[in-house]
Parts: C-alpha cells; sequence; structure tokens
C-alpha cells in the first residue's frame, strides 16, 4: 500500500549542468532536519570531554593494523602514503598563507560552489564552522569560522566489490585526488582576497559528518556514515575553513534517520556485529553506535571491510530510487537479497542474507589507546602474572618507551 508524501527534498545535481534531484519523504519516517540533538548536551560533551582525534586517541591500533595486512595491501598503503603525505603536509599550513589578492568584499558562496564543481567535487555545502567537534590536539590550529564542506565520489564499481584491494584502491586514490583539489579550491579563495584552510581528510580538526549535515548534504545512517541524497555514503568529505562572507545552508530532513530502522541491513550485515540495532542517545546526539573494538580488528584484517558501505541500499541503488521504491511499497528496496546483501570475506568465502562469518576469540585482542598506554598496559599485565618481568624485558620497556617519547605521537594517517 502506497504511503502518503510528507515533503520532497529538492537537490542540486552532482555538477553544475545536472538537473535538480527530488526525493520524496514518507510520512512514517518524516523527522527533525539533520539529527536529533539536545543542544546543551554537545556544548557540555564538548566542553568538559572534548573530542580527540583517532590518530592521536588509537594510535596503538593504527600502527598495529600494519602486522594484519596481507602483502598487497601493505605495499598499496605505502605507496598510497608516500603519494598522499606532501599534500596532507600542504594543508596542514595553508591556514598560514596569505591572500594573493585584496578582498572582493561581496558574498563569495556562488563562485566557490562553481568552482568546487569544476574541480570535479560531487557536493558542496556551507556552514558555520562547530568548534564543538573540534580535536583537543586542534583547537590552536583552526583559525577561521566558516566552514565550505565538500564531497568526492569514489567509484561505484569498485566500491561494490567491497571488502577488496580493488575497493580500497577507489578509498584511498579517492583521498589523493581530494586532497589536491581542496588545496586548489583554497588557492582560489586567497586569489579572491581571503584566508583558507584546508582540513585534510586524512589529518582531521574534527569529525566532519556533523556539519555536513548542518550544511544540509545529506544525514547520519546506522552505518557511521553520511548518507548524500547523490552517492549515499560513496563519498570521503572535507573541510575548507576561511574568513570569506558566505552564506550558510540549512539542515534538511531526507527521512534517513526514521528509515534507518525500518532498514537496518548494515546492522544485520556487519560481520563483527559492531553496529548497534537501537538507537542510543551518545554526547548529546540520538544515533545508532559503532562498537569501535568490535570494528577495528575485522576492518583492518579484511581489506578496510566497509561492508556496511557496500550493503547499504541508499549507497547501491541511490536515495532517490530508494525513497521512492519506500512510499509505493513501504519495503527497503533490496533487503534480503544476494544483489544488496552479499558479500565475500577473503579465505572465509560468500555469506548470503542470514549468513555471517565467525572468527577466533583472539581477533578482537588487539593494542588499544595510545602507543604509550598500550606498552605500559602490557608491561603491567607481566609484572602482575606473579613471575614479574626480567630484567631483559624491563630494559626492552624502557627502549620502546625512550623511543615513543622521543618520536612523539603520529599526528597523521588515514583510514
Ligand atoms: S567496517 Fe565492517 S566491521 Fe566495521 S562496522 Fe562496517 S561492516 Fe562492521
Ligand atoms: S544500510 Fe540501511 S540502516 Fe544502514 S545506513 Fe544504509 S539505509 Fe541506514
Amino acid at each position: 500500500m502506497p504511503k502518503k508524501v510528507h515533503h520532497v527534498v529538492r537537490r542540486t545535481g552532482t555538477t553544475l549542468e545536472s538537473p535538480v534531484v527530488e526525493i520524496p519523504v514518507a510520512e512514517d519516517i518524516a523527522g527533525v532536519p539533520g539529527i536529533p540533538q539536545i543542544e546543551k548536551d554537545v556544548a557540555f560533551y564538548s566542553r568538559e570531554y572534548p573530542l580527540e582525534s583517532q590518530n592521536v586517541e588509537k594510535a596503538a591500533d593504527r600502527e598495529w593494523s600494519w602486522s594484519v595486512y596481507t602483502p598487497e595491501v601493505y605495499e598499496y598503503r605505502e605507496l598510497h602514503e608516500k603519494a598522499n603525505a606532501p599534500f596532507v603536509a600542504a594543508a596542514a599550513t595553508t591556514g598560514e598563507i596569505e591572500p594573493t589578492a585584496e578582498p572582493v568584499d561581496r558574498d563569495i558562496t556562488e563562485d566557490i560552489r562553481r568552482k568546487a564543481y569544476e574541480l570535479g567535487f560531487g557536493d558542496v555545502g556551507f556552514t558555520r564552522y562547530d568548534r564543538r567537534y573540534t580535536f583537543q590536539s586542534k583547537k590552536r590550529w583552526v583559525k577561521f569560522p566558516g566552514a565550505i564542506c565538500v564531497a568526492l565520489e569514489q567509484d561505484y564499481a569498485q566500491t561494490q566489490s567491497l571488502p577488496s584491494l580493488e575497493a580500497e584502491f577507489a578509498h584511498f586514490g579517492t583521498y589523493e585526488t581530494e586532497n589536491e583539489q581542496c588545496l586548489a579550491l583554497a588557492d582560489f579563495i586567497r586569489s579572491l582576497g581571503y584566508h583558507a584552510q584546508v582540513h585534510s581528510p586524512n589529518d582531521n580538526s574534527s569529525p566532519f559528518l556533523p556539519m555536513f549535515v548542518a550544511a544540509g548534504m545529506g544525514q547520519l545512517g546506522a552505518n557511521g556514515q553520511l548518507l548524500s541524497p547523490h552517492f549515499g555514503s560513496r563519498a570521503r568529505l572535507a573541510i575548507i575553513t576561511t574568513d570569506g562572507p558566505m552564506t550558510y545552508d540549512e539542515p534538511v530532513d531526507y527521512g534517513v534517520h526514521k528509515f534507518c530502522q525500518e532498514c537496518l541491513v548494515c546492522a544485520d550485515r556487519c560481520p563483527a556485529r559492531a553496529i548497534t540495532r537501537d538507537k542510543v542517545w551518545y554526547r548529546g546526539v540520538e544515533k545508532n553506535k559503532l562498537i569501535y573494538d568490535r570494528c577495528r580488528p575485522v576492518m583492518s584484517t579484511y581489506e578496510g571491510c566497509a561492508v556496511c558501505m557496500k550493503a547499504c541500499p541508499i549507497q547501491r541503488y541511490g536515495m532517490k530510487p530508494v525513497m521512492e521504491h519506500y512510499v509505493e511499497t513501504g519495503e527497503v528496496l533490496g533487503k534480503r537479497t544476494h544483489n544488496l546483501e552479499g558479500f565475500e570475506l577473503r579465505e572465509k568465502g560468500y555469506f548470503g542474507p542470514g549468513e555471517l562469518p565467525s572468527f577466533d576469540r583472539s581477533l578482537f585482542d588487539f593494542p588499544k589507546g595510545t602507543k604509550d598506554e598500550w606498552l605500559f598496559a602490557e608491561f603491567k599485565d607481566k609484572v602482575e602474572d606473579g613471575n614479574g618481568a626480567t630484567p631483559e624485558e624491563t630494559a626492552a620497556f624502557v627502549k620502546e618507551l625512550r623511543a615513543i617519547l622521543d618520536k612523539g605521537i603520529s599526528t597523521i594517517g588515514d583510514e
């Protein structure tokens, strides 16, 4: 039985020439624009428990990941890091660069939008840079008040092969292109007479997703990813901040928040059972929560995993067909089909609807926290073992700790 349409969202296409996309939102999944949140709680958590980058907080497992890659993934990741590092390093100092012209002294929103599409971005939005989400280690780094949110789609066909090395080419290759495009867009903003700071997707200043939602570029899916009206979660996100005058966008209700509870395909298909089926209130926001310690080892071991991206109907078929199908039938397009839900995991085989792999418990026993926290936890275990640490172990521990302290904590990397 067809459902009543509550409202229709009209969104600019993925190029300046593309037609506007119209997405119907059924009455039973209409909610609030953006995401349900309690402002005073978001402010409280941001003040009392500021966020920190995974590059810092989870440094131990980021380093450990390299030890479980296949030789092919290892080799490709090394090549990627080498190719990407200069862009990430260049982005880090963009806030210091002075404009190259006198300010044009007018609203520059449309100039930036046009340039972003010209450079190849598939969507662009404008909002206030929300400092409540800034990572503690980046608080002094962030300079300007206006945020330009840019999304770059990764290859469709490669993405459907997740999890695979082929899909990792799409994932990391898109970051390389995006970093370069962001630097070019920042140059353009400086030529209009304003500052521009590039927040690389590989050295985030904050989680970018809340700002993309605030700019109306999609909503948060149960899989923890931005579901864009154009490419679902198949996009890589970056931000450029500026002091130039811009007109900010508004959040939009695409119906995603409630639709996800009708769908839950990502939660059903996650090999690690890492996505909660029920929404919880977390740091003032209502969402399905990803359990990091379950996801991480599977993601690292199995070519980036991302079954939660592959099996999302909005990624696979597009938001418009999925929402139209829901209005017409009340059903989730592709749910319980092999086409949507099937995936293959290296050495484990193929898993169709209703089937999931099992893993040895030892897979989930991996280094946690910062590098020195993990090293200390290991040492403590040895001391508490009853036998105590041997002089050799103590010497090795001191040596390793000294190396970590001398080296400092790596703040650059990407996932
Ligand atoms: S990446 Fe894989 S393990 Fe992690 S949440 Fe997605 S489907 Fe689950
Ligand atoms: S798979 Fe379904 S529940 Fe998960 S993010 Fe996509 S639409 Fe939402």
